[in-house]
């Protein structure tokens, strides 16, 4: 389905004479037409093609395996930090200078065979540039203004929940110093008149989160971002207060279940009584929370998971809006690394109790069937809700919420079933 889109714009990509395409895919819903692109690249022309990103990163072992890809596809894939990496490549291809010392990279060499470059060091936060969004055309989004996304750190600083794959490939959490983000939000306003940002973090430490917010005051600066965060109980009134001054519109809170039980096999590392009371305090602020729950973590029961949507139902006055998922056990998750190669047979390690509840009691299928079935009771329930439209793209909640305010967003409903449309 991305072939003739691809076609149409073939000549656009090649025709400005790159002598490298680097490409990034974060998630795996890019895989494909990342992989559709560089491939009508590699048959039409040849300029070389490296690939990249967070989820190439969590495949980059296999990749090794798979020499293929490397005619097929591409020429380069890259690991982890890729900003030197692309430098360094870009340095080899056009001095000559030895591949060797590109480090973090996977090619094919002259005889067919797959090889491996040493490991980079990461990159520093503090070393690197404000990107540049001037090749982009903000009129071809379907929205009224661009939303900026600002990476304020690396890696995550907690780090160690059970299930999460999202810190695999930076693996030591690095903040960027709050001077240089305000530099670049500065940026972003006088170059592109931006006002609306993305923090695109794992997770942001409140400390280091009030201390911007607190910059970003002292600079005047008119701004509305969103993030997501953990229910740290540090992120208290006066750290609430001082975020929304600076312009945080909404949370989105990593909940995950209700039962203290599962968040401490996840762990989580909150204190799940503080978990309603942030929020709270965060939606009599006007901040608005998006709550994330995951059905169906190794040893839930039916018990657990029904806790955890009378929560959501009981508490819809501070959890706005909310995701409901399926648990996924990550390759790269802490969760499969401890249990490898443990998962059969008499001797399965510490989640034996774990996954015999799992395999015993409530099969991955009937939790699915109880988040599908809540999840469309949420939607019945709330026919005609904006909040129900605009939280299938977060993007769009910030603008409504910068534009219209909490209130409006929260009471608004319309006469048509506008829920129904997003199912
Ligand atoms: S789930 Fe969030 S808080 Fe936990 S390790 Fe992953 S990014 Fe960090």
């Amino acid at each position: 389905m991305f072939l003739q889109y691809f076609e149409d714009k073939y000549a656009e990509i090649v025709d400005g004479d790159y002598d490298l395409i680097g490409v990034s895919m974060i998630d795996l819903s890019q895989l494909i037409p990342a992989l559709t692109l560089t491939s009508l690249i590699k048959r039409k022309s040849k300029i070389p093609v490296s690939v990249g990103g967070s989820y190439i990163s969590q495949i980059y072992d296999e990749l090794g395996e798979l020499p293929s890809l490397f005619d097929e596809f591409f020429d380069y894939a890259s690991f982890g930090d890729g900003e030197e990496t692309i430098l360094a490549l870009a340095d080899h291809l056009s001095t000559g200078a030895p591949i060797e010392a590109v480090g973090n990279l996977t090619y094919k060499d002259g005889h067919g065979k797959i090889v491996k470059t040493g490991q980079a060091k990461p990159v520093k936060m503090d070393a690197l540039s404000i990107p540049c969004f001037d090749d982009y055309d903000f009129s071809l989004y379907f929205s009224p203004e661009p939303i900026f996304p600002i990476q304020l750190s690396k890696g995550c600083y907690w780090g160690k929940c059970e299930f999460c794959d999202y810190f695999f490939a930076h693996q030591k959490y690095t903040p960027k110093p709050v001077d240089e983000v305000i530099a670049e939000i500065k940026h972003h306003i006088e170059k592109y008149n931006a006002s609306k940002f993305t923090f695109v973090d794992d997770a942001i430490p409140p400390g280091y989160y009030n201390k911007l917010a607190l910059v970003i005051i002292e600079n005047g600066l008119e701004i509305s971002f969103y993030s997501f965060a953990r229910l740290d109980s540090s992120f208290n009134s006066e750290v609430l207060s001082n975020l929304k001054k600076a312009g945080a519109k909404f949370f989105m809170w990593g909940y995950e279940a209700e039962s203290a039980k599962i968040l401490e096999l996840m762990n989580k590392g909150i204190n799940p009584d503080d978990r309603l009371k942030i929020l709270k305090t965060s939606a009599d602020l006007g901040i608005w929370n998006h709550g994330l729950f995951i059905f169906g973590f190794p040893g839930e029961t039916i018990h657990d998971i029904e806790q955890t949507m009378q929560t959501v139902k009981d508490n819809r006055d501070i959890i706005n809006s909310c995701t409901l998922s399926n648990f996924a056990l990550r390759k790269n998750s802490l969760l499969i690394k401890e249990n490898s190669g443990s998962v059969s047979g008499n001797e399965i390690g510490p989640f034996y109790h774990v996954l015999k509840d799992d395999a015993e009691l409530l099969p991955q299928k009937q939790r699915s069937k109880m988040r599908a079935d809540f999840q469309q009771s949420l939607l019945d329930e709330n026919p005609g809700s904006l909040w129900v439209a605009v939280a299938a793209d977060l993007d769009h909640l910030l603008l409504y919420l910068s534009h219209f305010g909490y209130d409006y967003v929260k009471n608004y409903r319309s006469d048509l079933p506008i829920s129904h449309a997003f199912r």
